[in-house]
């Protein structure tokens, strides 16, 4: 998923881009381009996303059992159903009508369709590194809120119904919960004014992060592994099986610095000792 993402970044500054781009723009109109095109993005990187995940819960393949989260916890095909269908529901009723909304505003503040200004891959690279920055910040707060006690009851309850989350459960959330955490997602896009493409791409790529981090994996090829400050499924995972702790979804640099994490932090640290131990005595 993320080479095929960015193979379509690079090609982005080709010409094979541009002709691609200016025969969108010659079949559909800017409205049919701007809420369409975006929402197809969503419903299309969500289901490419879940796939894989949905198929290693699906057949429980050994060699990846070893990467689950909470080894035991497979989700159930009724409980699988019904989070696809009310997914399915948020998206219809409450995600297309923000966007329908929302793209008034994303053309006022300047998101473009200009063949002309079709941007290079590394416009791109920054542009959604930037999103990700603000989208990072904005959730930890807004996410904290929702565990005061009030606000955790009559809306956040509901993404927390799974404390072992699995892929199809990343968007599950109370309606009011699905548009305040859209907020941060879209503060990035609206205070750059990027290009359409932009816009899909950074679509698809915060859909693919909160897919991961609700996965109940965290795989081989999972980038926490490499770079301590990108927090990854396991750090989620702990939020969900703790209610509480590890607040941020993109990077640990929030938690760190509230002091969030504290819990997360010793518990990874007694698993390495544990695992070091098992060394030795091996
Ligand atoms: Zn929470
Ligand atoms: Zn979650």
């Amino acid at each position: 998923m993320i080479t095929e993402l960015a193979a379509v970044a690079l090609a982005a500054a080709s010409p094979w881009a541009r002709d691609w781009w200016v025969g969108l723009c010659e079949r559909y109109t800017e409205p049919q381009m701007v809420i369409g095109g975006t929402f197809v993005s969503l419903v299309v990187g969500y289901a490419l996303g879940c796939m894989p995940y949905v198929l290693l819960d699906w057949l429980r393949w050994p060699p990846a059992a070893a990467y689950k989260l909470q080894p035991s916890r497979y989700v159930s095909r009724r409980v699988a159903l019904h989070t696809s269908a009310y997914v399915l529901f948020l998206f219809v009723c409450v995600m297309l009508p923000l966007i329908v909304v929302g793209s008034g505003a994303l053309s006022l503040l300047g998101v473009t369709l200009d063949p002309d200004r079709l941007p290079s891959a590394g416009t791109i690279a920054v542009q959604t590194a930037y999103f990700f920055l603000v989208e990072d910040f904005g959730n930890y707060w807004l996410h904290r809120a929702l565990h005061t006690p009030w606000l955790y009851q009559a809306v956040h309850r509901v993404h927390h119904e799974h404390d072992a989350p699995f892929a199809l459960a990343a968007t599950y959330a109370h309606p009011v919960e699905v548009v305040v955490l859209g907020l941060p997602t879209f503060a990035g896009p609206l205070a750059v004014g990027p290009h359409l493409l932009t816009l899909w791409v950074w679509v698809l790529l915060r859909n693919y992060e909160a897919i991961d981090i609700h996965s109940g994996y965290e795989l081989p090829a999972a980038a926490n592994r490499v770079a301590g400050w990108i927090a990854g499924a396991a750090h989620h995972d702990y939020h969900h099986a703790h209610y509480s702790g590890n607040f941020a979804s993109v990077f640990t640099w929030c938690d760190r610095l509230y002091g969030t994490s504290i819990g997360f932090e010793a518990l990874q640290a007694r698993k390495a000792a544990a695992a070091a131990k098992q060394g030795k005595l091996a």
